[in-house]
């Protein structure tokens, strides 16, 4: 950990205290665990924006990785781990790796994290670069999301950090019973609704809405 990041890292460590208790109507959440905010303090967040954008690592914002995609705001970050509740031993699928960052944040709090990645070159990347950070519990694919990953399924948990227009059936279908799924779902390019989906010990799935959130559209794969 670089000690020239320590500051704003506590900062931002703060305001997303802060944050949670601001949204608790929504979310029913006050805080959030000591596990994931460990995670978020240990997680180097300055390794995975853009070079020149280091100095900003740890600003509470949305930040753009190239190819029109974004690194989600740490605030949001921090609340869609904390929704899944994760175990040590969990294994857990993310849609849309993006910059790699959220797949290192779960992978400090769950036994294995599977996420995929349409851009190829993203996949490309956020691969190297867990790979060079150590995270060796994280293995990134290029694919299509809507598609999950059939042959490692069903998971614990999954997170989808792109926005699909409704609920991902696939996705369903690979989520253990008992599971957990959070994904933002609305129109592209307009606000979506953070939603939470259960699935119960029989299989039987309940949505909650949380709140209103931003993220770039889940598209697929054919059409991009
Ligand atoms: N979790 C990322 C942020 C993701 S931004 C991070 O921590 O940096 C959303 C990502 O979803 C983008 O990289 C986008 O290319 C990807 N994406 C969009 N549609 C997808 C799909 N159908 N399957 C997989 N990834 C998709």
């Amino acid at each position: 950990m670089k000690h020239e990041y320590d500051k704003a890292r506590a900062r931002l460590l703060a305001e997303i205290r802060q944050n949670a208790r601001e949204t608790e109507m929504w979310t029913g959440r006050e805080a959030f665990s000591d596990r994931v905010m460990a995670a978020m303090e240990k997680t180097p967040r300055h390794e995975f924006v853009m070079t020149e954008d280091t100095p900003y690592a740890y600003i509470n914002r949305p930040r753009a990785i190239g190819f029109g995609q974004t690194i989600s705001q740490p605030y949001i970050v921090a609340l869609m781990s904390d929704l899944l509740d994760l175990s040590p031993t969990d294994r857990v699928l993310e849609i849309g790796a993006g910059s790699g960052y959220q797949a290192a944040v779960l992978a400090e709090l769950c036994a294995r994290v599977f996420t995929l990645e349409v851009v190829d070159d993203l996949a490309k990347s956020a691969a190297r670069k867990l790979e060079a950070l150590g995270y060796a519990n994280v293995q990134v694919r290029h694919g299509d999301g809507f598609a999950g990953w059939p042959n490692e399924a069903p998971f614990d948990a999954i997170m989808v950090t792109a926005a699909p227009q409704r609920m991902p059936q696939k996705l369903i279908e690979q989520l253990k019973p008992g599971g957990r799924m959070v994904v933002p779902i609305g129109r592209p390019h307009d606000t979506q609704s953070l939603c939470l989906c259960k699935k119960d010990e029989n299989g039987r799935t309940t949505v909650e809405n949380l709140l209103p959130v931003a993220f770039v559209p889940m598209v697929n794969m054919t059409t991009r």
